[in-house]
């Protein structure tokens, strides 16, 4: 039976976040039903064949850090509901243009021995935060307040503050060390003079050293079954195929709303019930860069110069950190870099799943303006090409997807933006306004990528909202 004055909750949109806010909500006696645009339920975790049959693809993420690390779905019997985690030989491999490459592998200690001159420097920034990493995510994860574990998190402040730029060039003398990090800290989708913009790299180089950087047996839309399996034993309720147009039939006094969407999607269902200051501020959020993505359909497993790459789930191509730095500068002046730093997952070398047999899956993208036309397919391909001679002649089918047509697939996907809108300084804890969570409407909540703690697979966003409409109602 809920504590909560709501006895029942919809929640529009079936992502990570809504499943997770739809999960905590049925946990604390709330009844929930779940209503998903689309045909399919998992928003950002969606798989499907989108080249060829038995092909299969992540329509948008693929490589699960924050998953795995996640406070609140370590608390779920994901496995039992038929989620299961591989970890690739090593999550990452950065190759050089020499036919060298540089590899983030599960041991810190293994990672520095890459490193030459800056392995000490590698040792002494990521060690004492993979040690201490439950305790760092656990206070990473939530929404900004005075942290459980006050040193770790000073000792992670005071780097993750700076420019992903600045710190690559004041903590590491080599190449190899600052490129390994600039490639990391750019899925934060910011310029990497941006402050802030070397937090993303700390927590990410940690959860692969802590967690690993791990893909699902079968695609990420086994993430999105999982939890909505569970979620049904505990007795919710999905529908798909259910566009949410207004919220005006859904909210009552005894049944609350909580919106896995973007502000804009918000500003859509519930504009009209919203105060005047709190929907200015809303559409005053800013989206940030966009993704050009694209999957492969490959006839071999990619040629990599290196060999080495293909122990790694993700290959992270861009070169040295000053290109990197270049390529990322790129989208927030509305430009696109001739040769854009491109984020690869090859999923089908370590899940046989994926693939017909011997054939391949790829999934890669860069970053563009938002709501960018340009067509970035060639200066993609080029740079795989570039780290993998011949590897244009392995493509059996490629699917291009745009910023229109990602956002086409998921009205969250506001211009391409992947993360619920940029996380710069200041939507990095105030997303997306003070009030987080709630609305100025009683009743209506915000649950999506678009709160704190932000975008990626990890469902803490849902989870904080559904914990706020328990303690409220
Ligand atoms: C190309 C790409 C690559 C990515 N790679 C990774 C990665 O490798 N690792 C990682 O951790 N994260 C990755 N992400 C980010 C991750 O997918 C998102 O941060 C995450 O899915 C956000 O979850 P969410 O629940 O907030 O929203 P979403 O997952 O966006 O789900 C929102 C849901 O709401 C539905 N919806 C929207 N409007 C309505 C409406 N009016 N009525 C009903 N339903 C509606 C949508 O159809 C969708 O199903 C990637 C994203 C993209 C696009």
């Amino acid at each position: 039976m809920s504590r909560s004055q709501f006895q029942h909750a919809t929640v529009i949109g079936s992502g990570p976040n809504g499943l997770a806010a739809a999960i905590e909500l049925a946990r604390g006696g709330v009844s929930v039903r779940v209503l998903e645009a689309q045909k399919t339920i998992g928003g950002g975790t969606r798989s499907g064949e989108l080249t060829l049959p038995d092909f299969v693809h992540d329509v948008c993420s693929a490589v699960h850090p924050l998953a795995v690390a996640s406070p609140f779905f370590r608390t779920l019997p994901l496995n039992s509901h038929g989620l299961e985690w591989i970890h690739p030989s090593a999550p990452l491999a950065h190759p050089f243009d020499d036919g060298t490459v540089v590899m983030l592998e599960r041991s810190i200690e293994e990672t520095c021995e890459n490193l030459g001159r800056d392995a000490a420097a590698y040792r002494k920034l990521i060690k004492p935060l993979a040690e201490d990493w439950e305790n760092l995510f656990a206070d990473l994860l939530r929404p900004l307040r005075i942290p459980r574990h006050p040193l770790t998190f000073a000792r992670f402040g005071l780097s993750a503050m700076r420019s992903a730029n600045g710190l690559a060039k004041s903590h590491f003398e080599g190449e190899r060390a600052r490129a390994l990090f600039a490639g990391i800290a750019a899925h934060s989708m910011l310029s990497l003079d941006q402050a802030f913009s070397a937090s993303f790299g700390l927590v990410l180089a940690v959860a692969g050293h802590a967690v690993g950087w791990a893909i699902p047996r079968s695609g990420s839309q086994k993430i999105a079954d999982a939890l909505s399996s569970y979620l049904r034993l505990l007795g919710g309720e999905i529908i798909t195929d259910s566009r949410v147009e207004s919220i005006d039939e859904l909210l009552t006094s005894k049944r609350a709303v909580l919106c896995d969407l973007s502000p804009r999607g918000l500003l859509k269902v519930a504009g009209h019930r919203l105060s005047e200051n709190y929907r200015r501020k809303l559409e005053h959020y800013r989206y940030g860069s966009g993704a050009y993505k694209i999957d492969w359909a490959l006839n071999n497993p990619i040629p990599w110069k290196s060999a080495e790459c293909a122990r790694a789930g993700t290959v992270h191509l861009g070169g040295t950190l000053a290109e990197i730095v270049a390529s990322e500068n790129a989208p927030p002046k509305g430009k696109h870099a001739d040769q854009p730093f491109v984020l690869l997952a090859q999923p089908s070398l370590f899940d046989s799943t994926r693939a017909p047999k011997e054939k391949h899956t790829a999934w890669g993208y860069c970053h563009v303006p938002n709501d960018s036309t340009f067509d970035m397919t060639e200066r993609i391909e080029n740079q795989i090409e570039r780290f993998a001679p011949g590897f244009r002649d392995c493509i059996l089918r490629r699917k291009v997807s745009p910023p229109a047509e990602l956002e086409c697939h998921n009205a969250n996907l506001v211009g391409g933006s992947i993360n619920g809108g940029s996380q710069d300084i200041r939507q990095l804890f105030l997303r997306p306004t003070a009030r987080l969570y709630s609305t100025p409407t009683k009743g209506l909540y915000l649950c999506s990528a678009s709160t704190p703690p932000g975008g990626g697979v990890h469902g803490m966003c849902g989870y904080f909202a559904a914990r706020r409409v328990l303690r409220e109602g």
